[in-house]
Formats: structure tokens, C-alpha cells, sequence
């Protein structure tokens, strides 16, 4: 890095975004949110936890053949085991990294790990330089950093550097810390440790109080020059530091912080869409920079004003957030070019076989929806993704009046083979519910139930989201479609694909 100045981004939605309840993600839609995180210019993807389960490990694997200029990640533990599958998993990627931790907090050390200071110290040593060995670019976490006693992480750092980490992040696990702290905390161990000038410094900051964006660009004030963050702040509890938030702090802003970052601004609306669209966590209204109102202006006084100079009350243009007045793109008549050329505007870059099984889906909406926006783009990519899902709803008959038993029939095709399910409810949603449960053992618990329209006007596409819980486990499902209950029954078999993933990852 020639430029002092130059901000690392590391995205972890795919890993502690990920963590979130009910976020997780399949393998498509990973490899979707992989590829747009390219298109933004983000510098490094943690892309999950190898050893986590296979699901994770084949994601990582994929994502890392996949990227032509992004550095890929996975997290490990301080062990020979977590670290050598860390490894097995982004080997092929241009540019891989391997991010190892372990907790420095004497809470953390004597309750969660069960181990004394000097041992974690020596676990260190052997796992930084075990990562070192496989592979050329290393960073290590003291895990609960910033509860940690500064002398031992003064010593527990020079370790990990003078065993071969060239990253070090000091993360606020439990979104503890302050602007003033962490800073101080940044200029503290860069000061005092003794080789800290052959390594970058990151902060990795959770939103607990609402504090993860300042405490990171405190950070950067107090030289760390790598930020870990997610797009729309997703993550365990709070939420991680979002992405876009540090991004256009820093470019409205570089008059007081004067730091630049790799990211082409103009994706972050589009890919704060896919990551909704893919987890269906919603960011609310009010959310900065990629909420629906960020760039609403309500009152007559302001109105007044942005039409006399747009400067009056707007520190940043919708544009430079990739914001469009009229997103209205494309109708009935459009061709195969300009679809290619909007969906590569959208940053979406699709393979031969994916781009035709989306040109498709597109056509058959322009059939029977008169305007397609950017939103219907999105959601069209996004449920092309679920093409290789174990379970797939391709056909459906409801049967729904009044006064007459209510039935849904569905054909499925299930792990490649063809299928139809029956079942009669309550209404044809709680009957294409019924027939789908009857497919995987045990009782998850519909705990959501959400409709809502893609876009204005009658003829928008229903955007359904299904989230089940089991045994505290909680997983959504998302599609979209213009019959409100095809999405349904396509939504609930999204959450089921999603819950067969998460029975088959390890606990950690
Ligand atoms: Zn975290």
C-alpha cells in the first residue's frame, strides 16, 4: 500500500453478517453478494468460516475460484485443524488471506477458553505461524480486544507479527467502546508495540450502543488503516459497522478525514438491495445513506429550498449513492443487449446459462407487468440464484372460495427429481405451507410472515418473506413473483433450503 492515506475495506457480510439470526445465505446467493462486493471495490471478503460446515467451506471454495481481483478470507480459530480448512478453501482465490483469533480478555481467557495468559500467548505463536506457512498473507484477532489488559495485548500483537501476521484487528466485540477509547486504543498499541510498523491495524466494531461507524472512523484517526464492516450493518446482535456509512462518511467528509477508500460509491444502493434481497433483513426507512427515505425530503420549507439550489439541505446527491430519479428501465419490447448492459449498470455479471435462465424470467414478467424497474431487475437475479436449491416450487394450482375445503398442489422438483405435494388449509397460503412442511422431518415454527410490493401499482410483484425457527435457530426465506401466492409457496421453500443448511453447520 504506497498511499498512507488509503483505507482497507474487508466486508465480513458473508461471515458476521451472516451470523445474524435468520441472515443465512445459499450458496448462490453468496456467490451473487460475492461478486456485487467485487463490482463495489472492496478490498477483502471474509466469505465465511471454513470449518463452520461444508456449506460454508464450498462457499468460500467457490467465491475464491470465482473473483478476478479480490482478496478472499476465511476466519479460523486458533487451531492446526480450523487453519489447515481455512486454507483448503481459498487456495485457489487471487489473492487469499487466512484470519485466525483468539480471545486476549482475561474473561474471555479464563472462562470461555479455559486457559492461562502465558498459553494463549504460546497459541499464538504456533497458530500464526502454522497460517504463515500455507499461506503468504495472515491477519490475526485478539478476540475481545478492547476488554483486554493493554500490556498483555502490547505482548500478545508483537507475537503475532513477529510470527508472521501482516494484518492486526483489534476487535470491539461486544460493541463496548467508545470514539475517544478506541482511538486512543489504536495510537496506544501502534506506539508501544515494538514492531508495529510491519503491520496494518483494522477495526472490527459491533453497533451494540449505536457506535460501530464512529468508533471505526475513530480508529482510522487513531491509524488503524483496515476497517471490517458489512453492507447495511448486518450482524450478530446489533450489527457490525456498515459499509456504506464509513464509505460516504469518509467521501462527504474528507475535508476533516482526509483517507480514501477503493469503493465506486454508485454500487452501494444496488448492493444494499441484493443484500436484502438475499437474507430479507430489511433496512428500516430512516436507515443513512440506503434507507428508502435517506434522500426524501418532506417538508415545504425544505422542498422549497432543494428547488432553489439542491445544496441547501443535501450534503451528498443521490447519484454518488448510485440513487436514481427514475429508475424505470425497461418494458416488453426490450432486447437481449440492453438487459445485459442494465443488469452489468446493476452489477450483476452473469454467467452464459445464468444470464438466459434471467432474460427469461424477465420476459415472462414484461408479459405481465407493464413497467420493470430496477427493483424487478434485482429481485429477477435473485430468484434465478435459487436455481440450484434442493427444493424448487415450479408449478402450482390453488383452489381458494368460499365455503369449499382450500387446497394448494405443488410441483416441486426436489433434488433434481420431480415431485407434486398436496395438502388443503386455511386459505391457500397455510395449505402451499402445509404441503411444503410435509417435505422435511421435525416442526419448524412459522415465526414471520411478510408480503409486500416490489414496486408501485397493482400489477408489481409480491416480495414474500418466511422466516422459521427451530430450536432457537431461526433462518428466512425471500422470492418474489407477480401471483402473491407463487412468491409465498417459493418463500417458504427458500427458508426450508436454508434450514436443511443450517442443521448441517457445526456448533461453534
Ligand atoms: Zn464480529
Amino acid at each position: 500500500m504506497t498511499d498512507k492515506n488509503r483505507i482497507i475495506i474487508f466486508d465480513t457480510t458473508l461471515r458476521d453478517g451472516e451470523q445474524s439470526p435468520g441472515a443465512s445465505m445459499t450458496l448462490n446467493e453468496k456467490i451473487r453478494v460475492a461478486e456485487m462486493l467485487e463490482t463495489l471495490g472492496v478490498d477483502v471478503i471474509e466469505a465465511g468460516f471454513a470449518i463452520a460446515s461444508n456449506g460454508d467451506f464450498n462457499a468460500i471454495s467457490q467465491v475464491s475460484k470465482l473473483l478476478k481481483k479480490t482478496s478472499v478470507c476465511s476466519l479460523a480459530r486458533a487451531s492446526h485443524k480450523d487453519i489447515k480448512r481455512a486454507w483448503e478453501a481459498i487456495q485457489h482465490a487471487v489473492k487469499p488471506r487466512i484470519h485466525t483469533f483468539i480471545a486476549t480478555s482475561p474473561l474471555h481467557m479464563e472462562y470461555k477458553l479455559n486457559m492461562p495468559p502465558e498459553t494463549v500467548l504460546e497459541k499464538i505463536a504456533d497458530s500464526v505461524s502454522y497460517a504463515r506457512n500455507l499461506c503468504d498473507d495472515v491477519e490475526w484477532s485478539c478476540e475481545d480486544g478492547t476488554r483486554s489488559k493493554l500490556e498483555f495485548l502490547y505482548r500478545a500483537i508483537e507475537i503475532a507479527i513477529k510470527s508472521g501476521a501482516s494484518t492486526i484487528n483489534v476487535p470491539d466485540t461486544v460493541g463496548y467502546t467508545t470514539p475517544e477509547e478506541y482511538k486512543a486504543l489504536l495510537e496506544n498499541i501502534i506506539q508501544n508495540v515494538p514492531n508495529s510498523d510491519q503491520a496494518i491495524f483494522s477495526s472490527h466494531c459491533h453497533n451494540d450502543l449505536g457506535l460501530a461507524v464512529a468508533n471505526s472512523l475513530a480508529a482510522v484517526e487513531g491509524g488503524a488503516r483496515q476497517v471490517e464492516c458489512t453492507v447495511n450493518g448486518i450482524g450478530e446482535r446489533a450489527g457490525n459497522a456498515a459499509l456504506e456509512e464509513i464509505v460516504m462518511a469518509l467521501r462527504t467528509r474528507s475535508d476533516v478525514m482526509p483517507y480514501t477508500t477503493g469503493v465506486t460509491s454508485e454500487y452501494l444502493t444496488q448492493a444494499s438491495h441484493l443484500v436484502t434481497s438475499v437474507t430479507g433483513l430489511a433496512v428500516q426507512n430512516n436507515k443513512a445513506i440506503v434507507g428508502k427515505n435517506a434522500f426524501a425530503h418532506e417538508s415545504g420549507i425544505h422542498q422549497d429550498g432543494m428547488l432553489k439550489h439542491s445544496e441547501t439541505y443535501e450534503i451528498m446527491t443521490p447519484a454518488s449513492v448510485g440513487l436514481k430519479k427514475t429508475n424505470l428501465v425497461m418494458g416488453k419490447h426490450s432486447g437481449r443487449h440492453a438487459f445485459m448492459e442494465k443488469l452489468k449498470e446493476l452489477g450483476f455479471d452473469l454467467a452464459d446459462n445464468e444470464f438466459t435462465a434471467a432474460f427469461n424470467s424477465f420476459k415472462n414478467l414484461a408479459d405481465v407487468k407493464k413497467d420493470i424497474y430496477d427493483e424487478d431487475l434485482i429481485s429477477i437475479v435473485g430468484g434465478n440464484m435459487k436455481d440450484s436449491d434442493y427444493f424448487k416450487v415450479v408449478g402450482w394450482d390453488f383452489i381458494c372460495k368460499k365455503n369449499i375445503q382450500n387446497s394448494a398442489t405443488l410441483n416441486m422438483i426436489i433434488d433434481g427429481e420431480e415431485k407434486q405435494v398436496f395438502s388443503e388449509g386455511n386459505g391457500p397460503v397455510d395449505a402451499a405451507f402445509k404441503a411444503l412442511i410435509s417435505l422435511v422431518e421435525g416442526a419448524p415454527i412459522l415465526q414471520l410472515y411478510q408480503v409486500h410490493a416490489v414496486t408501485e401499482g397493482t400489477d408489481a410483484q409480491a416480495e414474500v418473506t418466511v422466516r422459521l425457527e427451530e430450536n432457537g435457530e431461526i433462518v428466512t426465506g425471500h422470492a418474489a413473483d407477480v401471483d402473491t401466492l407463487a412468491a409465498s409457496a417459493k418463500a417458504y421453500a427458500n427458508a426450508l433450503n436454508k434450514l436443511l443448511m443450517q442443521r448441517e453447520k457445526k456448533f461453534l
